[in-house]
């Protein structure tokens, strides 16, 4: 699940403090999905896989166990005084600081959303636990799901997404055939692209044999954007992004970057917030959080905003990655 903020620290490192916090945030501007409600019902960095592109920096707590790390009663209290407000939104998102479908509460938090609102319920996943039935029969009702698969060869796995013990990369495309004919929504693919380590010719053949037998109705092309967990995780090119669609096949198509749709994104009071805060001073993605309210994933929401408009730039400085305002910093700043 290539979407979600960094912490390198023990708990919530960054001096972001998990008491009291929201599970719930935004609604915040997605690519995809419009303006999405986030809902996240897992601590941070509690995650199956360990990937080097994860914005939210190493996993911290790599598992496969599964169990009710946010109670749902907790998830529907939040989701319900936001509906309360008046709110609405595009999706709402299962999602957040880690792998949603390590809990075991989001089939009833997705059954309860569908009861009270009319917004569709999207669940942005890893996929690394579809190749259990629990899983599936949980997901299998939502509006649309997103599962990633970034690797065609077990080799390729273990290099990019870092799995937890006993997860092998056949049972995880067995897992995401399954899925595909038990759910009730639409399966959006998501390939993840790092330069040098899962895009070369053989290597999108072979991931495009693996979607052929998945059939999801989209495959989005993607490709790092802000700065990941290890140095190594870097973007490919424009000419690898459109190679890569035309051999991944007639679904595919290449997550293009708001940059390019100019007027598609308006900033809101949160992104304008995050801008303010970086003039006065650099900050991590947790600094601006605990400083603005915000939760991880919103802050790193705006910070891509800001990023693709080259209004912020990230300096890493003894393994830590700082924002600030571009026109602040000097030439030479290394990114
Ligand atoms: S699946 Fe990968 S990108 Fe998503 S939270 Fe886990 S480590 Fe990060």
């Amino acid at each position: 699940m290539p979407n979600a903020p960094r912490r390198g620290k023990p708990g919530w490192g960054d001096g972001v403090k998990d008491n009291g916090r929201p599970h719930i945030f935004g609604p915040v501007p997605s690519r995809r999905l419009g303006r999405s409600l986030g809902v996240d019902p897992i601590p941070f960095k509690t995650c199956c896989y360990d990937c080097v592109y994860c914005q939210l920096g190493r996993t911290t707590n790599l598992t496969g166990e599964r169990k009710a790390y946010v109670a749902a009663t907790t998830l529907i209290g939040e989701l319900e005084a936001w509906l309360a407000r008046d709110e609405t939104a595009d999706y709402i998102t299962l999602s957040g600081s880690g792998e949603p479908t390590l809990s075991t509460e989001i089939g009833e938090v997705i059954a309860w959303a569908q009861a009270h609102t009319q917004i569709p319920v999207a669940v942005l996943t890893n996929g690394g636990l579809l190749w259990r039935a629990d899983v599936r029969w949980q997901v299998a009702k939502a509006d649309l799901l997103i599962p990633s698969l970034d690797a065609a060869t077990e080799d390729v796995f273990r290099r990019v997404n870092r799995p937890a013990p006993g997860l092998e990369l056949a049972e995880v495309i067995n897992g995401l055939v399954a899925a595909r004919s038990e759910c009730r929504g639409q399966i959006w693919l998501e390939v993840m692209l790092v330069a040098g380590l899962n895009d070369s010719d053989e290597h999108l053949r072979a991931l495009r044999d693996a979607i052929d037998r998945i059939g999801p109705q989209r495959v989005q092309v993607n490709t790092v954007v802000r700065p990941g967990a290890e140095p190594i995780a870097q973007a490919v090119s424009q000419d690898v992004l459109d190679r890569a669609r035309q051999l991944l096949g007639p679904s595919a198509e290449v997550v293009v970057p708001r940059s390019e749709h100019p007027g598609s994104y308006a900033p809101t009071s949160g992104v304008r917030d995050v801008l303010a805060l970086l003039h006065r001073r650099p900050c991590t993605l947790g600094d601006v959080a605990d400083g603005l309210g915000l939760h991880l994933n919103e802050v790193a929401k705006h910070m891509e905003a800001l990023l693709e408009r080259s209004a912020v730039r990230a300096v890493v400085e003894a393994g830590t990655t700082y924002y600030a305002a571009a026109d602040e910093l000097p030439e030479s700043s290394p990114e």
